[in-house]
């Protein structure tokens, strides 16, 4: 079973942080303090559930750093959140809107909670009681959330609404990836998937060669977001998955059927027109391209010989641990990292915060037009380091992020 053998994702966050690190000319004390989070929120909180009984939630906030802007990220709701993964997550987040050259930190939110065993009436209780757990902590310049694995825009407008209500005034950049009615870009809802299709684009550019084949890992908001700009613009995507198993077809997946097929069973597999397999299946298939959009951990020292793809595209936050980066480095693949590749998301939520602080609203195409110049100028800057350090992908791209953090860490002084 894929999590057994996991290392804890905080452990690995901070080892690729000091691999790049070591590299650098860091200050001790810059390197210290970037090692650990700045602030760590932990919350339990009472939920009214739909026969009456109360069932009491834990939560966390973790804002791992505020350097370059206020902290940003994601909340999950999932069974299997744990203090270590919002570490790790709010750490990447800080790397990741570094790498982008966005003014934001890294922050990041998750409740102990199985969403698909609540009504909807309980999953908006609990959604209003997690903010207003951790409400006095976040704030429009302080730490500005959004949603992750199993939330939604929706929770993100209940949210808005409680938090709203308590301070008794509007403040749509508290939180992004909001519905359009209440607040919401254009073009949010595609971002991160969008971002990872631009990406794939300069990957071809840089490699000087077609990439044809797609093996999509995760057909959420983000997998089945990229699965559906790939199969348009004719791509072949051949294998999709997700938590029930996955599915796979070598001529090709007709992508709009399987959603409408996901959409209609509430799952991926028996679509006619496809064989059933494996998850770990789909991670060894020979296709050109491997894209990890589900979660941490997929890509591991005991299964990293079996990767075909020549190319991994990381929309997943952590889906490699750091021996089978090595093995990857090692063996001539080329992974563009999770911070680089799935920025897309944080990219467009940095968008929609500035049109919230305009109150002015831009259309789609401007919004794709900005991601587009965001996303390939930090990929360009990546493959340079890449090139000149002669490290992998990942490193390059910590290397660009720790020096742009270092630098506004040391700027404000430690006093
Ligand atoms: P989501 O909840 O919409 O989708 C998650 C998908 O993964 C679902 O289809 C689920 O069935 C599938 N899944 C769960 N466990 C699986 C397993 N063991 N094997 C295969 N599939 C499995 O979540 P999302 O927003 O698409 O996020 C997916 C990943 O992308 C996460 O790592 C998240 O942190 C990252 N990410 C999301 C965004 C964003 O904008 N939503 C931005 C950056 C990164």
């Amino acid at each position: 079973m894929a999590q057994e053998n996991m290392k804890d994702p905080f452990s690995i966050a901070q080892e690729q942080f000091l691999k790049a690190a070591d590299k650098m000319n860091l200050k001790e004390e810059t390197k210290e303090y970037l090692l650990e989070p700045k602030r760590i929120i932990q919350v339990r909180f009472p939920v009214r559930m739909d026969d009456g009984t109360v069932r009491i939630f834990k939560g966390f906030r973790v804002q791992h750093n505020d350097a370059r802007g206020p902290s940003k990220g994601g909340i999950r709701f999932h069974p299997n959140v744990s203090l270590s993964e919002v570490k790790a997550l709010a750490t990447w987040m800080t790397w990741k809107c570094a790498v982008a050259g966005i003014p934001y930190g890294g922050g990041k939110g998750g409740v102990i909670v199985n969403p698909k065993e609540l009504s909807q009436a309980e999953l908006e209780r609990l959604s209003r009681a997690y903010i207003k757990a951790i409400a006095k902590f976040i704030g429009p310049n302080v730490d500005v959330p959004a949603p992750d694995v199993y939330t939604n825009p929706q929770i993100m407008a209940w949210m808005l609404d409680e938090y709203e209500k308590m301070y008794g005034k509007h403040t749509p950049n508290l939180i992004t990836g909001k519905p359009i009615e209440v607040g919401g870009s254009l073009g949010r809802g595609m971002a991160t998937s969008r971002g990872g299709f631009y990406v794939i684009q300069e990957i071809e550019k840089a490699l000087g060669k077609k990439l044809s084949t797609f093996a999509i890992q995760g057909v959420g908001n983000v997998g089945g977001g990229l699965a559906k700009l790939l199969f348009d613009a004719g791509y072949k995507v051949v294998a999709m998955s997700d938590s029930h198993g996955a599915i796979y077809n070598k001529e090709g997946l007709n992508v709009d059927s399987v959603l409408e097929h996901k959409q209609k069973t509430g799952k991926i597999t028996d679509f006619e027109g496809a064989d059933n397999i494996t998850n770990e299946e789909l991670l060894e298939l020979d296709v050109d391209v491997l894209v990890p959009a589900a979660l941490e951990g997929q890509i591991r020292k005991d299964n990293v010989d079996k990767v075909k793809a020549d190319v991994i595209v990381e929309l997943a936050n952590g889906p490699t641990t750091p021996e089978a980066d090595k093995v990857l480095y090692e063996k001539g693949k080329f992974l563009v990292p999770d911070i680089l590749a799935n920025s897309g998301g944080v990219t467009v939520s940095y968008l929609e915060w500035v049109q919230n602080n305009y109150n002015y609203y831009w259309s789609e195409e401007e919004v794709n037009k900005r991601l587009k110049d965001i996303i390939t100028r930090a990929f360009k800057e990546v493959y340079d380091i890449h090139n000149k350090e002669k490290v992998d992908m990942r490193t390059a791209a910590y290397i660009l992020a720790i020096g742009r953090v270092a630098k506004a860490q040391e700027l404000r002084g430690y006093q």
